[in-house]
């Protein structure tokens, strides 16, 4: 069976090692585990949202590893 693929954070474009966890949002983003964190993103990428006491975190579906995300989004295998 053929790897994985590597994944980047939808947020800062660094590509997620295979251990790394991965962070799944709604909307089918992949974000890394210090983008999961940022404030500011959660208001870029949730401008709708309006709970200002959240973090990208609390639109968290699923998180994993490199191979657990990757099928979960229909990628691999
Ligand atoms: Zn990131
Ligand atoms: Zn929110």
């Amino acid at each position: 069976m053929r790897p994985a693929p590597a994944l980047e954070c939808f947020a800062c474009r660094r590509v997620l090692g295979r251990r790394a966890g991965h962070f799944l949002t709604d909307g089918a983003r992949v974000l890394c585990s210090r983008c999961i964190w940022r404030g500011d993103l959660h208001l870029a990428l949730w401008p709708d949202c309006d709970r200002r006491d959240h973090l990208p975190v609390d639109h968290t579906e699923s998180q994993g590893t490199r191979a657990g995300t990757a099928a979960a989004l229909g990628l691999w295998p």
